[in-house]
Parts: structure tokens; sequence; C-alpha cells
């Protein structure tokens, strides 16, 4: 027994400086990471504000970092309060940074300089890697828009059942779209009725015989949503997610949210399982779809 005793403290010795390290690190680790952050973004013109789940830094944008910290707070809780419960919200493990660029061209070079490729026609990124978002902001109602969207992959990857699923682009680039339209109202997240150039759009597309069938976009992949015509992987996505939530009464809805829960589940999730869910062909479905967005079936 004093054998035992004895053992036990000379463990507690021989480890006690590595418990030391640790702690230290536990302390120190957050620190460098931030300075990092800062220095990449740049020190010149620079402003930061920590809230409860946002770490913010702006450079030359027209709010200030405690107001914009504002409002990605907002939206955030109204995001739990809407959908905490149908999508398993979890909470987030660490502070997220955020970045606000008011000048494009200082984005564009801090992207570049990450990803040594330009960045078309995009003016924000999530980063699933680190867990950051960086944005151009302009103050127009299109910026708000671009945060809600980033944020909504955000959360998708880092508050819901599991770290990081490996969402379908279809539905991961289809629920942000659909989130951007959307605005806060209560506190809640209200849905805007669905946006009717983006129909006419694909109504067009449609006649134009260049629609994507819905069984294609379900098996879209990141090429897709990064060519030539990414806009209409993106748009369809987006009228197809507005579909499942409130077509025919939202007869479609809890069937979704169930397919939802099995994308967030590890393991692959064919899009094989979206038809048995809801219970329907892909080719009955997308008749549905066509009827509910009156776009009129071609011969
Ligand atoms: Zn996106």
């Amino acid at each position: 027994m004093l054998k035992a005793k004895l053992y036990l403290t000379k463990a507690a010795i021989i480890l006690l400086p590595f418990f030391g390290i640790l702690l230290l690190l536990h302390f120190t680790l957050p620190k460098v990471a931030r300075e990092y952050s800062r220095e990449k973004f740049g020190q010149i013109d620079l402003s930061e504000h920590e809230s409860k789940h946002f770490r913010i830094y702006t450079k030359q944008i027209p709010l200030s970092a405690e107001k914009i910290g504002l409002v990605a707070e907002e939206f955030f809780l109204a995001f739990q309060k809407t959908y905490g419960k149908q999508l398993n919200y979890q909470g987030l493990r660490n502070i997220i940074e955020i970045f606000f660029f008011g000048k494009r061209e200082e984005f564009d070079n801090y992207y570049e300089n990450r990803f040594h490729k330009e960045l078309p026609n995009n003016a924000a990124y999530y980063n699933p890697v680190n867990g950051k978002i960086v944005l151009y902001w302009t103050n127009l109602p299109q910026s708000k828009q671009t945060l809600y969207h980033e944020m909504t992959h955000m959360i998708w990857d880092q508050a819901l059942g599991a770290y990081n699923p490996a969402w379908s682009f279809w539905l991961n680039e289809g629920f942000a779209t659909y989130i951007e339209q959307c605005s806060i109202q209560n506190g809640e997240i209200v849905p805007a009725e669905f946006n009717i150039e983006i129909r006419d759009l694909i109504k067009k597309a449609y006649e134009d015989r260049n629609f994507i069938p819905l069984e294609e976009l379900c098996r879209s992949s990141h090429e897709d949503f990064q060519g030539e015509r990414n806009y209409l992987y993106y748009y369809e996505s987006y009228l197809f997610v507005f579909f499942l939530l409130h077509a025919e009464e939202g007869k479609y809805e809890k069937s979704f949210y169930s397919y939802i829960e099995k994308e967030i589940t590890p393991g692959s999730c064919p899009p094989h399982l979206l038809w048995a869910e809801l219970g329907k062909s892909p080719s009955e479905l997308e008749n549905a779809f066509l009827r509910f967005f009156q776009i009129d079936m071609l011969r």
C-alpha cells in the first residue's frame, strides 16, 4: 500500500511538468492563433471585437466591429431558435472568427494569398478547415445576405449533430441560399416568398433544355458549383429546398428534415435515401416541383 502510494507520488512528480506545459499551451495557443489571424488580415486599419460566439475583425467597413458583431449574434441566435430542434442543434465548440474587408481588392488579395487561385464572382467564403468566414462587406443588403449564407454553412458544419459532416452540395448550398433570402423578425428567421427572378431564370433554363434533372442535381459535385453553369446549380438547389420546405402546404417538410438528419450522420448518404424518405420517385417529385413553380412541362 505504501509502495503504491510512493509510485503514485513519483508519477505525479514526473508528470507535473507535462501538465504545466499543457496548461501553458492552453492559455498561450489561442493568443498565438489570434496574433497570427491579425497578422494575416493586416494590422493597418484593423478593428476587433469579441462577442459571445464570434471574434470580429473589420477593415475599412462602414460599420463598427461591435455593431457587426451584433448582426452576427442576432442571426446566430435566430437560427438556433428557428431550426434548433429540427436540425439537432448542439452548439459551437469554439469562438468563430469572421473577417470583413471593406475593399474588394484586399479581399481578393487575401483569398489569392491563401489559396493561390482567384475567387470568381463570390464575395465571401467559409473555410471548413479552420471554421473562418471571410467577406467583402459593402453595407448593401446583399452583404447581409452573404453573411447569412456563409454563417449557415458554418452552423451546419460546426453546430449540428456532427462536426464537419459530408454534406451533399445541393443541400448545403441550397439551404444556405434559401436562408440568405430570409429575414429576422422577433428573433426568428422568417422565410421570404420564393424569389421570382430566380424562378424565372430556372424556367428559362427549362425551356432552353438547360434544366438539371433533380436526380442529377442531387448527385452534383463541388466542380458543378464552381463551373460556368454554377448559377444553375445554386438556383435550382435553392428552389428545391424551398419546395421541400413549403410546397403543398409543407407536406414534404418533415421527411426533408429526417433526410437532413441522415446527412448529418457520419458515413455516406446516397441520394436514393432522399427519394425513399419522401416516398416519391425522382421523376414524380420533379413533376411536382415544376408544377409548384408553374413551369410548363416540355413534351
Ligand atoms: Zn455557399
